[in-house]
């Protein structure tokens, strides 16, 4: 106890693959390492069923059954896994303090975020009944599942067109589905998009319900197609898409950072290639400071990088 608050060398914010692997890391350093889970420990894998490329599993595994294990096995190696939701961060004295949404207070040596990000969804409720049910947030993921099936990509940026083309290795036929008269898509993948022959883009259409149909087996229902209308003549058109994919964005879950460490224009946490932000003895991992990749397993990678730099941070104050 320090100050009359549970003090512990590492606080680990977020127990997504990120934080837990942080947390197996900085517990097998020899640390007290408390992990701190919020709303949702385990993070964004609780929203699908089954992960088919996080190495280690020859068979898919459930996202719920693979967070379980990570958080057991940082228990195993002395983390203190709480579902505890971190309300607000003093990071400019030392130790650091957490204050939790249940009243409870940690201080902490160090502090590691790794609260993640949320895919933006449109928040039409058949979205969210056939959410890892054909709707999905990630092609990367969840494209395989589709071969030779037609899907759909809803968005018009980057990332969207980096989806729809992502696709096409897979899909027989990719729609792109776009509020506006013109992409945001750079004109680089606007040309790859255009050459692409299975590519149709539905310009001013937008998604206006995901349709169910197939009895889906053991998982219940799943979507079978999509309605979606031209905003500007209200034509409404079924698309025969068991593949629904949402790529209008991500939020990083960064408010309790905000004034408190530096964050880019889209609210990413800005760190150094080893994970340290501009506030030393602060780190950040995983999906809240990268805008890229967005994988379990690169979110892990990250996660044991800043327990590493965590352990040596401390190793140097105590020598100080
Ligand atoms: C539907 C879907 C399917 C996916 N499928 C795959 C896949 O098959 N393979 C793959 O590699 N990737 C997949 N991903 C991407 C993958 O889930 C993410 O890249 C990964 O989860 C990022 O890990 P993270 O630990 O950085 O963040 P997250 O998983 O977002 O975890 C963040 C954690 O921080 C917690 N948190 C946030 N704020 C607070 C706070 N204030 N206090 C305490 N805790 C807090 C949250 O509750 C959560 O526990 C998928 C994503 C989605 C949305």
């Amino acid at each position: 106890m320090k100050n009359g608050n549970e003090h512990y060398q590492i606080a680990v914010i977020g127990a997504g693959p990120a934080g837990a692997t942080a947390a197996v890391y900085a517990a097998r350093g020899g640390a007290s390492v408390v992990l701190l889970g919020g709303a949702s420990p385990g993070g964004q894998l609780l929203l699908t069923t089954e992960i088919e490329n996080f190495p280690g599993f020859p068979e898919p595994v459930a996202g719920a059954d693979l967070m379980q294990n990570m958080h057991r096995q940082a228990a195993r190696l002395g983390a203190a896994v709480l579902g505890e939701e971190v309300a607000s961060v003093d990071l400019s004295r030392r130790p650091f303090v957490l204050s939790t949404a249940g009243g409870r207070s940690f201080t902490a040596s160090c502090v590691i975020a790794a609260t993640g990000a949320k895919a933006r969804w449109l928040g039409i409720p058949s979205e969210a009944r056939y959410t890892g049910k054909g709707v999905s947030g990630c092609a990367t993921c969840d494209g395989f599942f589709y071969r030779g099936k037609e899907v759909c990509v809803i968005g018009g940026g980057d990332s969207a067109a980096e989806e729809a083309l992502f696709l096409t290795k897979f899909a027989s036929r990719v729609y792109l589905i776009h509020r506006r008269e013109k992409l945001r898509a750079n004109f680089r993948l606007q040309k790859k998009l255009e050459d692409n022959a299975k590519v149709e883009i539905l310009y001013e259409h937008v998604l206006d319900e995901v349709l169910g149909g197939d009895a889906g087996g053991a998982q219940g229902e799943r979507a079978a197609a999509v309605s979606v209308r031209n905003v500007r003549t209200g034509e409404v058109r079924k698309l025969n898409t068991p593949g629904i994919f949402i790529a209008v964005g991500h939020e990083p879950a960064t408010a309790i950072f905000k004034g408190k460490l530096p964050l880019d224009d889209s609210g990413y946490i800005v760190a150094d290639g080893r994970a340290r932000t501009s506030v030393p003895g602060v780190f950040a991992a995983g999906d809240v400071t990268d805008r890229y990749y967005k994988q379990a397993v690169v979110a892990a990678g990250a996660g044991c990088k800043a327990a590493m730099e965590a352990l040596e941070y401390l190793e140097e104050a105590e020598k100080a």
